[in-house]
């Protein structure tokens, strides 16, 4: 298992937003995360990556990661996207790239800015331009490249569609599906697009005020009505 989850508590402040989750992601597949605004999947990514204050297990790759510091989980194989997108907005795409690949010693990060660019035919096009000045389509595409330059064994993926226009959502789950083809990284999907969440992902969990509702393999969530009525909203 890539990672496990056990028992995972967190809030802000006094506030307790998560009640004890349990979850895995396995190995080069998608896990999605659904759930109603509010209900706490921005706040599990969070806890994942010891951005905020956390109670539980949480095993990396087979090592306890819970208590360590970010930067610390990052080295051992995290990446994460947050909601918003998290590019430096006032630096070029080029300077974005050699961001994401700052921690790397290896000669191979060259090959990688290749592979992105085939995976990111476009992001090669705006080489030289500005990141705040790109379609937000463009920034979440450099928001994944980046994360992907690190060589992530596991990617947090906080809505990658949101607020894009349908055509460029559709373009952003093809490359989401790209990189599960690919292999070697597993993807923690984070999306209100229920129904495309689900046709991409292998399994799901549904988050409701902090709580595991329901979980099981992506294709049966999908088929279940009665699911899809309370909790999916189609
Ligand atoms: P959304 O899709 O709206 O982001 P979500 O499922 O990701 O929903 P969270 O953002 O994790 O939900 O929020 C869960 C709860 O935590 C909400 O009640 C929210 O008001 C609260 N919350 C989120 N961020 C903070 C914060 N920085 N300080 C205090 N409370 C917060």
């Amino acid at each position: 298992m890539l990672l496990e989850v056990k028992g995972l508590r967190a809030g802000y402040g006094q506030t307790h937003v998560l009640h004890g989750l349990d979850f895995v992601v396995e190995d080069g597949g998608v896990t999605a995360l659904l759930g109603a605004n509010g209900a706490g999947k921005t706040t599990t990514l969070r806890a994942i990556c010891a951005m905020i204050r956390t109670e539980g297990e949480i095993t990396l790759n087979g090592e306890r990661i819970d208590g360590r510091a970010t930067e610390d989980i990052v080295r051992r194989g995290l990446a994460h996207v947050p909601d918003g997108r998290g590019t430096f907005m006032e630096l070029s795409v080029e300077e974005n790239f050699r961001l994401g690949a700052y921690t790397r010693r290896d000669r191979e990060v060259q090959a990688d800015f290749e592979r992105m660019f085939g995976m990111f035919p476009r992001l090669k096009q705006r080489w030289k331009q500005q990141a705040g000045t790109l379609s937000g389509g463009e920034q979440q595409m450099l928001a994944i490249a980046r994360a992907l330059l690190l060589r992530p064994k596991l990617l947090l993926l906080d809505e990658p569609s949101f607020g894009l226009a349908p055509l460029i959502v559709q373009e952003i789950f093809g490359i989401m599906r790209r990189i599960r083809d690919e292999g070697g990284v597993g993807i923690l999907l984070v999306e209100q697009n229920a129904n495309l969440a689900l046709e991409l992902a292998d399994r799901a969990y549904l988050l409701e005020t902090g709580r595991i509702v329901v979980s099981g393999p992506a294709a049966e969530i999908r088929q279940d009505e009665s699911i899809r009525r309370s909790y999916l909203g189609y």
